[in-house]
C-alpha cells in the first residue's frame, strides 16, 4: 500500500478507537452519495437484525458514538464495492468523510489493492448551519488508473432564502487518464421557483410510468399500431415524407388537459431526419396513409404513480412530472398562445421494437420529449 499525500491511511482510522466497544447498527443500504441522506439522517433509516443481514448480499454496518454521532460505516457483501467510510465533525456537523474501498467491484473490474483513500466528501455549512457546499472527489486508484478519468470532482453548492432551499448547483471537473483538465459546466439540479412554474405546466404533477405487467390506468398511452382515422398526418419539414405514428396519448384522467384543446395527443417523429417539430392539428381532415407506412406493433401500457427519479427517467414512457432532460433543458413556448407548452410524455428509445423499417431508436439511446398547448404538439429529441 502506498501513502497519499496528507490523507490518513485506512489503519490510523482503524486504530484511532476501539471500534468493537461502539453501539452497532446494521442496515440494509446506507447510501453515502447524499449527505442528507446517509450522516444527518441515518436515525430515521431501518435498522435490520444481525442476523437479517448476514443473510443477504450486502449490507451496512454503522458504528456510533456515545454522543449518538455516525463515525463509521462499512458496506459489506457482494452487491456493491466493500468499503469503510470514516466521518469527521466540527461542532456537531459533519465536515469530512472518506471511504476506502477494499477489494473488486460487481463486474469483476479491481478498484483498489486495499487501504488507499478512494473517494473523500467534504461539506461547508453557513452561520445558520445549513449546507452550503458539499464536494466529492473520487480518488485514482494507486496501482492502476481508471480508464476515462483520473481524479474526478463533483462539487455541489446549495442556496437559501428565507423559505429554505432555494438552488442546487453542481459543477463536475476532473483529470483525464492523460492528466489533461477537464470541466462540465456548472447546472441548476434544483430551483423551487422553477420547480413551481413546471408544475402548473404538465399533465400530471406525480409523474406516471409504463408498467409491463396489466395493471390499473391502462388506455392512457396505446404505442403503435395505425392513428386514429380522424387524426391529421404530418409529413416531415427536412425529407417530406410521412414521420413514423409513434403513439397515442389520451388526456382524460387521471392527466389533466390544461391548455391543451385536444382529447388526445398524437405522436410523430421521423426517426430518419430526428427533427424536432410542432404539429398544429387544426386541421383535421383525414389523409390516406401512404401504402409503405410501417406501424409499431400495438401496445397498451398499464401505469402507476412514481416519485423515484431513477426509475422515471429510465422508464420506456413517463406521462407527466418534468422531463429527464439528457442535454440542456428545451421547454418550447406555443406558437397560438405565447405559454409555456405543457408537457405530456417522454418516451425512452428501444432498439427491439421495430416498425418495419426503423427501431425506435432516438439518436444515440436518446430520448423523445411531448408537448402539446392549444392545438399543437411539439416533439424533441435528445440523445447522447
Ligand atoms: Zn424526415
Ligand atoms: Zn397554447
Amino acid at each position: 500500500m502506498k501513502k497519499q499525500q496528507g490523507k490518513p491511511t485506512i489503519e490510523e482510522h482503524q486504530n484511532q478507537y476501539n471500534w468493537d466497544a461502539f453501539d452497532i447498527r446494521y442496515y440494509r443500504d446506507l447510501d453515502f452519495d447524499d449527505i442528507q441522506d446517509s450522516i444527518l439522517a441515518y436515525t430515521k433509516k431501518r435498522t435490520i437484525s444481525l442476523e437479517e443481514a448476514t443473510s443477504t448480499p450486502y449490507f451496512s454496518k454503522a458504528y456510533i458514538h456515545t454522543d449518538g454521532k455516525l463515525l463509521r460505516l462499512d458496506q459489506i457483501g457482494t452487491r456493491g464495492v466493500p468499503s469503510q467510510v470514516y466521518i469527521e465533525y466540527s461542532s456537531n456537523l459533519p465536515v469530512k468523510a472518506l471511504e476506502y474501498y477494499l477489494g473488486i467491484n460487481p463486474h469483476g473490474k479491481r478498484i483498489t489493492l486495499g487501504g488507499e483513500l478512494s473517494r473523500e466528501w467534504d461539506y461547508k455549512y453557513d452561520e445558520n448551519g445549513r449546507l452550503i457546499e458539499m464536494t466529492e472527489h473520487t480518488y485514482p486508484d494507486l496501482a492502476f488508473t481508471y480508464r476515462y478519468t483520473n481524479h474526478l470532482y463533483l462539487h455541489r453548492f446549495y442556496e437559501y432564502d428565507q423559505d429554505g432551499l432555494l438552488r442546487t448547483y453542481q459543477l463536475v471537473e476532473g483529470l483525464s487518464i492523460s492528466g489533461k483538465p477537464w470541466q462540465k459546466n456548472k447546472v441548476i439540479i434544483y430551483d423551487r421557483e422553477k420547480a413551481k412554474i413546471l408544475s402548473n405546466n404538465t399533465v400530471s404533477k406525480v409523474a406516471l410510468i409504463s408498467k409491463n405487467q396489466l395493471g390499473k390506468n391502462t388506455n392512457l398511452f396505446r404505442f403503435g399500431g395505425l392513428p386514429p382515422r380522424e387524426v391529421f398526418i404530418p409529413v416531415c419539414p427536412k425529407c417530406n415524407e410521412n414521420p413514423a405514428y409513434i403513439g397515442l396519448v389520451d388526456l382524460s384522467k387521471p392527466l389533466q388537459k390544461k391548455r391543451i384543446s385536444l382529447n388526445h395527443i398524437p405522436i410523430f417523429f421521423c426517426l430518419k431526419c430526428m427533427e424536432n417539430q410542432t404539429i398544429s392539428m387544426r386541421q383535421a381532415q383525414h389523409q390516406i396513409l401512404d401504402g409503405n407506412i410501417k406501424v409499431f406493433p400495438e401496445t397498451d401500457f398499464s401505469f402507476v404513480n412514481s416519485s423515484d427519479e431513477e426509475t422515471n427517467e429510465t422508464a420506456f414512457v413517463k406521462l407527466g412530472g418534468f422531463p429527464n432532460w439528457i442535454q440542456n433543458e428545451e421547454y418550447p413556448k406555443c406558437n397560438e398562445c405565447s405559454n409555456p407548452m405543457i408537457f405530456v410524455c417522454q418516451i425512452e428509445s428501444n432498439e427491439h421494437l421495430y416498425n418495419g423499417q426503423d427501431a425506435l431508436m432516438f439518436g444515440d439511446l436518446g430520448k423523445l420529449y411531448v408537448f402539446a398547448c392549444c392545438n399543437s404538439v411539439t416533439t424533441i429529441m435528445q440523445c447522447y
